[in-house]
């Protein structure tokens, strides 16, 4: 991997340290040094067995309980154990709390950026935190449901419950994450478009930039485009600045490189 130029982090940092406004979109690049494996890439989990088909709404809608055994073993494939945030976290939440980043706009949907101290975090994708009642709407924390979903498929369906049912309803509940072949959130999809094209610096970090329309944002912003991932991405060529390395390393460099 060619790191990051130590002149290209100069010419960055003093272009965030000049932006009015500017934001981060992060994608699951952001997230692989705290032990959580991306979708794409030669490690992603598209190449370790699990089909992308699987996790489609449509998939949902005639199978639920076949759908939330599948994305019960991809829960435990990608957070093993628990997680915290790394590095990369770290220092864009130092940003935002020193007054130069606005916001975060996250592809992830895993809770780090939060937990890492970011305020204004839009998860595009959704959470994987919550789940949401397809008939009512209402909300409930995704783990004791998960719980249910777990116990079912161990006691071959003597205990638990799969699908699970809301407790307001009887309603199925579903992952509060986008699903492929889902739209995104439609709200929190239009602040993102904003902040993104009101931007003076968008900073776009370990994402491949090739799941839209979330990766479009990237070419919303009316200032530079800087790009921080380990491999080329389809925007690297319209990018102001394309920082080649490990976010883990590169943030945390112009980070301390902007505060110091
Ligand atoms: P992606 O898997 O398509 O791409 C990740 C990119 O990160 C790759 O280009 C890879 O080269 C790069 N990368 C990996 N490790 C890196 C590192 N340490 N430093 C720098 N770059 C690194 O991810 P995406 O663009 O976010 O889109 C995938 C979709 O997957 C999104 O919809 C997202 O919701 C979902 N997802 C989320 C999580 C999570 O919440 N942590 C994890 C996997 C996938």
């Amino acid at each position: 991997m060619n790191e990051a130029g130590v002149g290209d982090l100069d010419a960055v940092a003093d272009r965030l340290e000049r932006a009015g406004s500017a934001v981060a979109l992060t994608g699951a690049g952001v997230s692989a040094p705290s032990g959580i494996p991306t979708f794409r890439g030669e490690d992603g989990i598209w190449e370790t067995g699990f089909d992308e088909r699987d996790f489609h709404i449509g998939r949902f809608e005639t199978d639920p309980a076949g759908f939330w055994r599948d994305r019960l073993d991809l829960h435990e494939a990608m957070l093993p154990g628990d997680v915290s945030p790394n590095p990369a976290h770290d220092a864009l939440a130092d940003l935002e709390a020193r007054g130069h980043l606005d916001a975060v706009l996250t592809q992830n949907t895993d809770g780090l950026h939060q937990r890492a101290g970011s305020e204004r975090v839009l998860e595009l994708h959704g959470s994987n935190r919550a789940v949401e009642c397809r008939a009512c709407g209402q909300t409930a924390a995704a783990e004791p449901v998960r719980e249910r979903v777990r116990a079912a498929v161990e006691s071959g369906g003597e205990a638990g419950e799969n699908p699970p049912t809301c407790g307001e309803c009887g309603g199925v509940l579903e992952p509060a994450v986008v699903l492929f072949g889902e739209v995104l959130p439609r709200q929190t999809f239009r602040e993102a478009r904003e902040l993104a094209a009101g931007s003076d610096l968008l900073l776009a970090a370990g994402s491949s930039l090739t799941v839209h329309p979330a990766a479009s944002l990237a070419a919303e912003t009316r200032g530079s485009l800087v790009v921080v991932n380990a491999e080329s991405t389809p925007a690297d060529g319209r990018a102001d600045h394309v920082l080649r390395g490990d976010v883990a390393d590169v943030l945390p460099a112009l980070r301390d490189r902007v505060l110091e």
